[in-house]
């Protein structure tokens, strides 16, 4: 039995990689002198695999922004807009493809599957397919020549790739297969060529829902393949999902078939079980998670293994990551900071290797061999789920009770809107802003100078609090009518609350690639979360002390602290999430109890959670709307609960929105080019709603009629009763002159519309 390797983190340890990419876009690194850093990172990688003893390394998944891109590039597929004349992709193409230019705007960027990996979407319209070189073949033979190492070069599936492109119609999708199907070929003859025995050939949209007309051009596509290429071995690869086809793609004429055993709900594995594997193939076994940053129960991936062993020899067995590790952090022994309780029970990219090389040692020598190894893992893992901060028992008691909790306010929505109607009194078409004000480099400076001890907490406190004046002076002047205190205090909306609650950790490097060179580091929930102490009970407190306008308090909510975190392997999402929104209620109603009326709880990330196959959305759904309904539900009726949500696409998900049953949403709209708005034509919404009447991501300051136009566009499915005027999302990334200057337009644009309506 092998050990082998599907894609490692491209940053390097110390996000060299993104310092390379950024140094050459400012001009500071030459193209050579870039080139050759670029190079020594891909080697540091290579050697990180082979000095662990992956016998099966991944080459050719390295690249200079991003794999779907690199893929585009080398089939020439490059929008017209670029002026491309054909022939090899240079770097200023390429770059401009990814990051726009002065003449042309980039291509879009979307999410990967079910990851928080983004990449750039080709575009087919008018696009003349042919290969511009063969990047697997020199990625191959740097390997080679380097290090010694027998690479796997990694291509992306032709129908991963073209079901992920646009511009194109959905009957055009089999000329362009037939388009393509000569450049993969050819791709692969060169690699037969050169004495290459494998390829890993991604192709995860087949842990997606496929009907009938895929699996056919799949098999089509597969059944040319090995036709064109006799010469190589295909190892066709999935993951993120259980393959709802089995039967049907290990029918496929491939030579393996790699298949992702911890995220598909144990489907693959009964498949195997039930229809067997073909004795002609391999079987790439995904068992470590290459998503999540756990050490692996290692005893419990040998029993899964004896239980694979039973369908196919160990011989054709590769022990393997889920999927490729670039959504990890690269490695966990430079987390010296941490309690060591945690760290010991981390694993990033280079311990998952370590993981990977020792099941197959265990496997190929016994046991025995490694029984040190194991205890040590076993250990780890125990030590962590013994710690005092998985067992705090005020969590588990709420926990324990919340099946009998409400879930609900005490009244529906017609009622609170009647008391809340009294309290506030607001005019027709509220007015106000999303959250955050700009964090100037004067507000980034402080929280620096604080962070680092150069500033005392009350210097700090006293700064937040100046800035805090000057808006509220600010909100005056400009005539809002719901007031916000800015969020000057917070450095990143999950980060903030995570820091406050406990059991969040982090690290000092714990980065992974977002897009392009922009990488985060997302928190850990490693312990039950509790709440200890109110987190903006002060901020917001002393914001409406300065106001008779109401002040809405500012929350993240429970699902999108999920989604934007690493979370704990040994409890459910579900439960992790009800354990967030339990402690985000104790900040609920600390502000209510504080005097605070209305509370904003933000979901932007709802969307993300969404699981790969459609079937299982609605349960996803079901308790991310209870969370957020735990988080909210036992406020008083004269309580306004507002929630807000950006990213477009609602349209799926707009029942669940309207379950939340917060009082008033926002929710983005300008990048979703009135689509949004034409899906409360066919969709009755009753409460209160702020489509974002101008788009934040862009320093442009739109005039009033603008603006006045999208009201009325609104206006046209709403209630002018229940619509309120808010930008699109907070304004922590404008400029202090932008932001003034477009809300000043947006007040006056609802002047303009108070008087029509
Ligand atoms: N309240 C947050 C802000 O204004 C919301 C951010 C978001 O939706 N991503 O910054
Ligand atoms: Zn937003």
């Amino acid at each position: 039995m092998l050990s082998g390797n599907l894609g490692y983190p491209r940053i390097g340890r110390n996000r060299e990689w993104k310092k390379a990419l950024e140094g050459f876009w400012s001009g500071k690194l030459e193209e050579q002198a870039f080139h050759a850093e670029l190079k020594a990172i891909r080697i540091r990688n290579l050697k990180a695999q082979q000095e662990r003893g992956i016998d099966v390394i991944p080459v050719g998944d390295f690249t200079y922004y991003d794999h779907i891109l690199d893929h585009a590039a080398m089939f020439g597929l490059i929008p017209e807009r670029f002026g491309y004349a054909g022939g090899e992709v240079d770097l200023a193409t390429y770059y401009a493809v990814a990051r726009g230019s002065r003449e042309a705007a980039a291509s879009e960027m979307t999410k990967w599957f079910n990851t928080n990996y983004h990449y750039i979407v080709p575009e087919l319209a008018n696009a003349r397919p042919a290969l511009t070189g063969n990047r697997l073949l020199d990625a191959y033979r740097e390997a080679k020549s380097e290090l010694g190492i027998e690479g796997r070069p990694v291509l992306v599936g032709l129908y991963t790739f073209l079901k992920l492109s646009k511009g194109y119609a959905p009957e055009e999708l089999d000329g362009w297969i037939d388009r393509l199907l000569p450049l993969y070929g050819q791709i692969l003859r060169e690699l037969a060529a050169e004495g290459v025995q494998w390829v890993q050939v991604d192709e995860p949209i087949l842990a997606t829902t496929l009907d009938d007309k895929d699996l056919a051009r799949v098999a089509r596509i597969y059944e040319a393949l090995t036709r064109e290429a006799p010469g190589v071995k295909l190892l066709l690869q999935t993951y993120f999902e259980s393959v709802d086809a089995y039967q049907a793609l290990t029918a496929l004429p491939v030579h393996g078939i790699g298949l992702d055993f911890v995220h598909d709900g144990g489907r693959n594995l009964s498949a195997i079980r039930e229809i067997g594997f073909p004795e002609d193939k391999v079987l790439g076994a995904g068992l470590i998670d290459g998503r999540a940053i756990w050490r692996a129960d290692l005893q419990d991936k040998l029993v899964a293994l004896t239980a694979l062993r039973e369908h196919v020899s160990a011989d054709r067995i590769i022990v393997q990551p889920s999927s490729s590790l670039l959504h990890v952090p690269v490695s966990a022994a430079q987390e010296e900071a941490l309690d060591p309780v945690l760290r010991g029970a981390l694993a990033f990219a280079d311990e998952k290797l370590e993981e990977l090389a020792l099941l197959a040692k265990a496997v190929r020598s016994g046991v025995e061999a490694v029984a040190a190894e194991l205890a040590a893992a076993v250990g780890n893992r125990q030590a962590l789920a013994r710690s005092p901060s998985r067992h705090r028992s005020l969590v588990q008691a709420q926990m324990a009770k919340l099946a009998s909790q409400p879930a609900a306010r005490s009244d529906v929505f017609q009622v609170r809107q009647e008391a809340q109607r009294r309290r506030w009194n607001l005019p027709l078409l509220p007015t106000t802003t999303i959250g955050s004000f700009p964090q100037t480099p004067e507000v980034r400076g402080a929280r620096q100078k604080w962070r680092k001890g150069e500033w005392s907490g009350e210097r700090y406190e006293a700064f937040i609090r100046e800035q805090i004046s000057a808006w509220v002076d600010i909100q005056t002047e400009l005539g809002l009518d719901v007031f916000v205190h800015g969020e000057f205090e917070r450095n990143d909306m999950v980060e903030f609350f995570g820091e406050k609650l406990e059991g969040f950790a982090f690290t000092a490097n714990g980065w992974v690639q977002s897009y392009g060179s922009r990488c985060v580091k997302p928190p850990i929930i490693y312990g039950d979360v509790e709440w200890s102490a109110p987190m903006t009970v002060a901020e917001t407190v002393y914001a409406q002390s300065l106001t008779e306008k109401p002040m809405k308090g500012m929350l993240t909510g429970p699902i999108t602290i999920l989604n934007w975190s690493f979370v704990r392997d040994d409890k459910t999402r579900e439960e992790v999430a009800y354990q967030i929104a339990l402690a985000l209620r104790g900040e609920v109603e600390a502000l209510e109890a504080a005097g605070i009326g209305m509370i904003q709880v933000d979901e932007p990330a709802i969307r993300e959670g969404l699981p790969l196959k459609r079937e299982q959305w609605q349960p996803y759904l079901d308790w991310a709307v209870r969370a957020f309904r735990i988080s909210t539900a036992t406020v008083r009726n004269e309580t306004q609960i507002h929630t807000h949500m950006c990213y477009s696409e609602f349209h799926e998900i707009i029942d669940a929105i309207g379950a939340l049953d917060a009082d008033v949403i926002s929710i983005e709209t300008s990048r979703s080019h009135g689509e949004l708005i034409s899906i409360f034509e066919a969709h009755t919404y009753d409460k209160g709603i702020g489509l974002g009447v101008y788009d934040i991501h862009s320093p442009r300051v739109p005039d009033v009629d603008e603006m006045g136009s999208m009201i009325d566009r609104a206006l046209r499915v709403l209630d002018p009763a229940q619509f309120w005027i808010n930008p699109d999302c907070g304004l922590k990334t404008r400029k202090y002159e932008e932001t003034i200057a477009s809300l000043r337009h947006m007040v006056q644009a609802t002047d303009k519309a108070r008087e029509k309506y």
